[in-house]
């Protein structure tokens, strides 16, 4: 595979900042709102936003089920904060018949860090390699299946996971201008 093209879920959210991390990362981060864009890429990127609309969106447009079938199928993907909940199997604290796409054996908790006002930003070890992460009302992983690996915590906190080709952290990488955790996963699509 020689340029990795990643599609971005373009539905709701901070789509912008993932295609420019991606680029920086060396890939061509292109946005998917449609089945057949869906279809065209090696990769996606669920990005930060709300999870209930992104949901509700992803319904009304009918991208649950292909976004489902390709996750099921293998294709690689990475979900960054509301993008954490839609790869997670299970959820907590959802609103009332909330869905997600699934993929990650893991319980997410929604809001778990509080509220708007307590966002933060913290240095984490990410996969070994330092990372500045900006929490935005941000979840965190109350469990983990067995093939899940635990690539970043936040104090005792589990932020960031991997289990096959999908990758999922709590915290916001797109917004500090740092391409690193956007690099992990291009160099783990061409891994694939
Ligand atoms: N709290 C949001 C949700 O539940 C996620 C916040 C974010 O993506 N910054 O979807």
């Amino acid at each position: 595979m020689t340029r990795v093209k990643v599609g971005v879920l373009a539905l709701q959210g901070d789509v912008r900042e993932h295609v420019r991390a991606l680029a920086e990362a060396g890939a061509e981060g292109v946005a998917v709102r449609r089945p057949e864009e869906l279809a065209a890429v090696h990769a996606l990127v669920i990005p930060g936003g709300e999870s209930t609309t992104m949901w509700k969106l992803a319904t009304a447009f009918d991208l649950l089920e292909p976004l489902r079938l390709r996750i099921k199928e293998g294709l690689p993907a990475y979900g960054s904060c509301a993008g954490m909940i839609m790869l997670a199997d299970r959820i907590e604290g959802g609103v009332e018949g909330q869905e997600t796409l699934g993929g990650i054996d893991m319980v997410v908790r929604r809001n778990a860090f509080g509220r708007q006002v307590d966002s933060f930003e913290a240095d984490l070890d990410f996969a070994g390699r330092p990372v500045r992460a900006v929490f935005i009302r941000a979840p965190w992983v109350e469990s983990v299946g067995h093939d899940v690996e635990v690539l970043a915590r936040a104090g005792d906190r589990i932020v960031a996971v991997r289990q096959g080709p999908l990758l999922a952290t709590s915290f916001h990488p797109e917004l500090t201008g740092d391409a690193r955790v956007h690099s992990y996963f291009v160099e783990m699509v061409r891994e694939l």
